[in-house]
């Protein structure tokens, strides 16, 4: 059925263009995925196996015809997952070399283990791995990502670059040593240079959200094609000159680009026009591919096998039963917000009880394996960061307290604050004595402070989370169980008590 509407519509196309002069029209498919970390199918679609399935297909399909697949990747593969957080990212290196990625882009979940780990990944990618707009030690570009691209697709040429987001520093771990210029600018300078080596069509993979995008494109008329990522949209935008293709997050959709090119006699001599048609496949219906799926599972065995593995001994014993979550400060409570604070250098930060689940205590002396850890926070929740007034954190605090008596979920577990409530007092005007590092609340001061994803949505009724200026976004974020797995490791074992940051007054 695809197959024929593409017949007829090259048919039409042709008939559209004239003549072709000096050159076979060419078929490219382009075949893109973005924002892909996770291993397998979740609800049906998504993961390694399925990606590798379109692929396969649309490989065998357009190849039969004569043209020509490119299979790429718009960033973010190597964080945050479960995984990921034991071996850095590097099954999905081998899991994108397993599938034949022709070309990806760096994201800025690509730094998260900081830049050695990423230069280490780029050594085991046997796919090239475009960072246009990055410098590393203050020289352009980065150890093992390449500035640019020509590719051979028939008898063209097809440019590409590679444009990284520039709030990459504030998003993940790329340290002092990395620096993102503007993508515009890099997109210029860098389409301009590929049209002088022959560039017949230029192909930015870009890591940016989609306003970036479409600034990108409207300043740089050199850029034919942006494959995107980053803010997990499945997004098509065409004006006729220039198009967007973005395929949402983990495999769930794989976004195709097809495109016939050709170079026709103009009223200027020769020149090249390309006609695109899109589809955005839902993968919930896409059967797996056996080998792809062989890998997956492995993964998921080794998984298991890192999640049986020590975090620490804990010294105080634990109790994260669902009532002393939700009533009281708690020492797991406070082990959370700890970890969240310190993996974020927060001023301040606050968990909600509710998303503690594991029901159950811990006596002084027990290991916890990372499977314990990941039971309590079962949610995959991330640490986002935002800027907060002081009013506002007040009111976040009264939010936590307001529903003590009904065992609400919404009870606030904290790091870098202190705080006394009432419980007889009515809900809002129960807190007293706030202190931020140490000392008093001032109102007129913005605080970093971190809380999980879910309640900076507002969620539990922290609405006054929504009016924070976010940080680190939930996109951007890592998990918080991979922070307090990291936080107890490195503090060899559990030593975080119920210290008074909590204080019941009534
Ligand atoms: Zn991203």
């Amino acid at each position: 059925m695809r197959a024929t509407l593409h017949t007829i519509l090259l048919l039409t196309l042709f008939a559209a263009f004239g003549a072709s002069v000096s050159a076979e029209p060419l078929r490219l498919s382009i075949v893109h995925v973005n924002d892909w970390d996770r291993l397998d199918a979740r609800a049906g679609a998504g993961g390694a196996a399925k990606i590798a399935s379109i692929a396969r297909y649309e490989r065998d399909r357009v190849e039969a015809e004569g043209g020509q697949v490119l299979l790429t990747f718009g960033g973010d593969m190597l964080s945050p997952s479960l995984l990921s957080g034991f071996d850095k990212g590097a099954h999905m290196v081998a899991l994108a070399n397993a599938i034949g990625f022709d070309a990806a882009v760096l994201g800025n979940h690509e730094f998260d283990f900081g830049p050695d780990v990423l230069i280490q990944r780029l050594k085991e990618a046997e796919y090239p791995v475009l960072g246009s707009n990055v410098s590393y030690k203050g020289k352009p570009g980065f150890p093992g990502a390449e500035r640019s691209r020509m590719v051979a697709a028939g008898e063209y040429k097809i440019g590409l670059l590679g444009l990284t987001t520039a709030d990459t520093p504030s998003l993940s771990s790329s340290g002092p040593d990395v620096d993102f210029a503007p993508l515009a600018e890099t997109a210029r300078e860098i389409s301009a240079e590929l049209r002088e080596d022959g560039a017949d069509l230029v192909i930015a993979l870009t890591h940016a959200v989609y306003q970036t995008d479409l600034e990108t494109l409207r300043q740089v008329a050199g850029i034919d094609i942006v494959l995107g990522g980053h803010d997990h949209l499945v997004l098509v935008l065409y004006d006729g000159k220039q198009a967007i293709l973005k395929s949402g997050s983990q495999g769930n959709f794989v976004g195709i680009m097809d495109i016939t090119i050709d170079r026709v006699e103009g009223r200027n001599g020769p020149k090249l026009v390309w006609q695109p048609s899109f589809s955005l496949i839902n993968t919930i219906d896409v059967e797996p591919d056996p080998v792809l799926a062989e890998k997956v599972a492995a993964y998921s065995s080794k998984l298991d096998q890192e999640l049986a593995a020590d975090v620490g001994v804990t010294e105080v014993a634990l109790d994260t039963r669902r009532a002393s979550v939700r009533t009281a400060e708690n020492a797991f409570g406070n082990l959370i917000a700890d970890a969240m604070r310190a993996a974020t250098g927060a001023d301040a930060a606050l968990t909600n009880g509710g998303g503690i689940r594991g029901d159950t205590s811990y006596a002084a002396g027990h290991m916890l394996i990372r499977k314990d850890v990941l039971t309590e926070l079962p949610f995959g929740n991330r640490t986002v960061t935002m800027r907060l007034k002081g009013p506002d954190l007040l009111a976040a605090l009264e939010n936590g307290v307001s529903q003590v008596e009904k065992g609400a979920g919404r009870f606030p577990h904290v790091s870098g604050i202190s705080f006394a409530y009432d419980g007889r007092k009515p809900a809002g005007s129960r807190v007293s004595d706030v202190k931020v590092a140490h000392t008093p609340l001032d109102l007129g001061k913005v605080y970093v402070v971190a809380v999980n994803d879910f309640i900076a949505k507002g969620g539990d009724g922290y609405k006054t989370f929504e009016k924070g200026e976010i940080v680190i976004d939930a996109s951007s974020a890592r998990l918080m169980a991979s922070q307090v797995i990291e936080y107890v490791q490195e503090r060899g074992g559990v030593k975080t008590k119920v210290d008074g940051r909590v204080r019941r007054l009534d």
